[in-house]
């Protein structure tokens, strides 16, 4: 398949590791940030193929996993109500909140439709206006423009009925909280294609200059990664801390203007609390106050909710990197893919997901 199969040639693929293997003179520490990336590196054995010297761990990058217990909560709740049709991408569907997930509400008469595009919820508004419709808004800059775009349709097209739940989360101030903590241990970052594909990486250079860590913009095919590794070795092997654009083929540094444009009309930056990692400062959107009156946490009541996580659940800890999936002692046992104890366990982008389907039961101890 062009623009794919280009980027998996399993010979190239050798001869970078090769050369990374030349380059690494001591042991880095490397984060590839994006759900999507982990899938990729684990699904194509590239964390195991590459030197000793070079490790790879996990970041915050799955919205599925990092969009609070709150919020989920809320979701149910709204999604439980008879005069709700609630609509969400099928990776929310088996999240687990405090008691049950969008799945369970489903099984028990909630109306909840699985939808592809944020604009599939406005149409289903348009067709139900007896109904409120509410779409489960939530990802990081990369499903920002097409969630601005259906409420500002909504908006236009004067719908009354249409509401969003809002949790968008934002990577930079992830990765500075990553950095600022006292675990910490990545010296170098992979950041997500994808979302710098809409935001460009100008943001990047003011964290490099102050934590003095290289960041490498990286797309998510198996060349794209190693490219990306091969990059940040480098870096780190100079003693340099810049920003570098390994995915040319998608991304321009100021990103894509029109979806920039369409997110500040409608998304206002806000702090926003992670699952499992706790309130990061300015490190999300919520709708701006023009949009007020479509934001679904402020059209239903759903205060006043009790949320209680797993305590077997390490998810934090994988999620900064201090931790690998298979070393939560609940791994394969009981946290499964069929009984979810986290996020990460059932996100098409967790960590969790990704070792349990590669099969990677081998490490899973006693902490
Ligand atoms: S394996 Fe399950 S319990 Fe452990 S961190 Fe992952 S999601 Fe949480």
């Amino acid at each position: 398949m062009k623009y794919l199969d280009e980027f998996r040639d399993p010979e190239v693929a050798l001869r970078l590791i090769e050369e990374i293997k030349e380059l690494a003179t001591r042991r880095w520490v490397l984060m590839e940030v994006c759900g999507g990336q982990t899938h990729s590196i684990i699904r194509n054995g590239i964390d195991q193929l590459l030197p000793d010297a070079v490790e790879m761990v996990h970041g915050p990058g799955c919205p599925v996993c990092v969009t609070p217990l709150e919020t989920i909560d809320k979701a149910l709740a709204i999604a439980a109500r008879d005069d709700v049709i609630f609509c969400s991408f099928g990776d929310m569907l088996r999240v687990p909140g405090s008691d049950e997930d969008l799945f369970q509400v489903k099984g028990g008469g909630g109306d909840i439709r699985v939808v592809y595009s944020p604009l599939d919820a406005v149409a289903i508004a348009k067709d139900n206006p007896d109904k409120e419709v509410v779409f489960f808004g939530i990802g990081f800059e990369t499903t920002a423009p097409a969630n601005a775009m259906a409420v500002y349709q909504a908006s236009q097209d004067g719908l009354e009925n249409f509401s969003m739940l809002v949790s968008h989360v934002l990577v930079p101030p992830a990765m500075c909280a990553i950095l600022d903590s006292p675990h910490n241990r990545v010296q170098a970052f992979l950041a997500a294609g994808h979302v710098c594909s809409v935001m460009g990486y100008e943001e990047y250079y003011a964290i490099c200059q102050k934590y003095k860590t290289p960041i490498v913009v990286t797309g998510f095919e198996p060349l794209d990664l190693l490219q990306g590794i091969k990059a940040a070795v480098i870096q780190l092997e100079d003693g340099k801390a810049e920003v570098h654009n390994a995915y040319q083929r998608a991304v321009r540094p100021e990103g894509n203007l029109p979806a920039r444009e369409m997110i500040a009309d409608v998304f206002a930056v806000t702090d926003r609390t992670w699952r499992g990692i706790g309130m990061i400062p300015v490190s999300g959107w919520k709708l701006s106050d023009r949009y007020r009156e479509l934001d679904a946490s402020v059209r239903f009541s759903v205060e006043g909710i009790q949320s209680k996580e797993s305590e077997l659940c390490h998810a934090g800890e994988v999620l900064q990197g201090t931790l690998k999936p298979d070393e939560c002692p609940a791994f394969g046992k009981e946290c499964t893919p069929r009984t979810p104890l986290g996020a990460l366990m059932v996100s098409s982008e967790g960590a969790c997901a990704a070792y349990f389907h590669s099969g990677r039961f081998a490490r899973a101890v006693a902490l």
